[in-house]
């Protein structure tokens, strides 16, 4: 579609009175149900001019029916010109916001775009080494896939340049979840017998493979805290709940925990999480000896921390995946994460470290505080909260957009 289209087709939507505080306060979300009038009628996904029903120009966003979210605002300056040239431009800035990354001396992994936090929906760029991993949850973002891509490669020159359909969502958004490739800026097609793509962070050593792992291959949102965990972990032993492939395992290695039990359901994570351990002690940025330390366990974690012993460990890490994928689903997700750390301060030791997380974007921090406390009350057992956690500064949090703050953490310590 070129600008002018766009300048003849721009939609103009009114907003009903009383329902344009949050998108005047910046919100990115608006639902079916805010919107007064809209012309002309909708037919095809496209650009959309947004007012409130008083007059005033409040945003442009994306509109598309087929989206779970009907209008996603985009931008609430006036002088922007809606079209492929602007996203390519909120790509660049979101680039170059993060230009401290790029001199990091142990860090190759880093998020380079992160979604309505940096005012492009649906869409994660994730650097690893010397390629790009996207995840796509939007219908806006699977439309302007080529042009993000084009963008990233002018100002990266990665090697390659893979965007997965985010499997939580291509269902909501009607996408078809599919692996697209990019080299040189331009859509390819690639078997997947591609090397693994490695990558430090924070001075350890991870691989991932193309087209597999969750999200975009990694959790680069853990990086602070995976440091944090690692100041925790001397003379430790620790239970590493939902391991994935053992970011926080091979930190409490490298900070002197006597041993460290890694669970997760994915037999293939645990695997992953093996190799790269022997990679690290190859690459001398664990101790030696550290392989033995570590046991591995394809387990339901809830069933596993149930039935560990009582007392066994003296520090825990719990990193669920998202259980509150949406607001509706909040009420039975708190259910989940309040049984699961009920449990695991039931069974540590007095005085032991849990290391807990919530990923859902749909539960607020005091949301989580608050089952904690339930938890904790349960438990029958006192909490000292130690630190505060959330992810790293390439996942910023737009005071705007609270469901930005995503991943909120706590290091605690239980006191019986
Ligand atoms: N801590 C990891 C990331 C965890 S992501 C890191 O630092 O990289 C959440 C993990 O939970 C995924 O690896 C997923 O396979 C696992 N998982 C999901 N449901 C589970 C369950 N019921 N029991 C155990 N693991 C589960």
């Amino acid at each position: 579609m070129s600008s002018a289209l766009y300048d003849a087709a721009m939609y103009r939507v009114i907003i009903k009175d009383g329902k344009d505080k949050a998108p005047k306060r910046h919100h990115p979300w608006i639902f079916s149900g805010a919107i007064e009038n809209i012309e002309p009628s909708f037919s095809t996904a496209d650009w959309a001019e947004v007012y409130s029903s008083t007059g005033l120009f409040i945003a442009y966003g994306w509109y598309d029916e087929k989206s779970h979210i009907i209008l996603r605002l985009i931008s609430w300056k006036k002088k922007d010109n809606p079209g492929e040239e602007l996203v390519r431009k909120l790509v660049r800035e979101a680039v170059i916001r993060r230009k401290d990354f790029f001199s990091m001396p142990d860090t190759t992994a880093f998020r380079l775009i992160h979604g309505d936090a940096d005012f492009l929906p649906g869409i994660a760029a994730d650097a690893y080494g010397k390629e790009i991993r996207m995840l796509v949850s939007s219908r806006f973002a699977d439309y302007f896939l080529p042009a993000i891509a084009k963008e990233l490669d002018f100002l990266l020159h990665p090697a390659i340049i893979e965007a997965v359909t985010d499997k939580q969502f291509a269902g909501l958004e009607g996408l078809s979840e599919r692996i697209r490739h990019f080299r040189a800026g331009e859509e390819t097609k690639e078997d997947e017998s591609r090397d693994n793509v490695r990558f430090i962070e924070r001075g350890i050593w991870y691989e991932a493979a193309p087209g597999k792992g969750q999200k975009s291959g990694f959790y680069c949102d853990q990086r602070d805290n995976r440091m944090i965990t690692e100041e925790y972990a001397e003379g430790k032993t620790v239970l590493d709940l939902f391991s994935y492939t053992g970011g926080f395992t091979l930190h409490a290695l490298r900070g002197g925990a006597v041993s460290v039990d890694a669970v997760d359901s994915s037999e293939s994570a645990l695997r992953h999480l093996l190799y790269q351990i022997h990679l690290n002690e190859e690459k001398k940025a664990i101790p030696e000896g550290s392989r033995e330390k570590v046991t591995i366990t394809a387990a339901d974690a809830f069933e596993f921390i149930r039935a560990s012993e009582d007392g066994k460990y003296n520090m825990m890490i719990l990193d669920p995946p998202k259980l509150a994928k949406t607001k509706n689903a909040l009420d039975n997700a708190i259910k989940a994460y309040k049984d699961l750390n009920r449990v695991a301060m039931m069974k540590i030791q007095n005085g032991g470290i849990i290391a807990t997380y919530s990923c859902s974007g749909a539960m607020s921090r005091e949301d989580f505080r608050m089952m904690l406390a339930w938890a904790a009350h349960d438990a029958g057992c006192e909490i000292e909260i130690l630190r505060t956690l959330s992810a790293g500064e390439d996942h910023p949090i737009r005071l705007s957009f609270p469901e930005s703050e995503y991943l909120k953490g706590y290091i605690l310590r239980v006191l019986k």
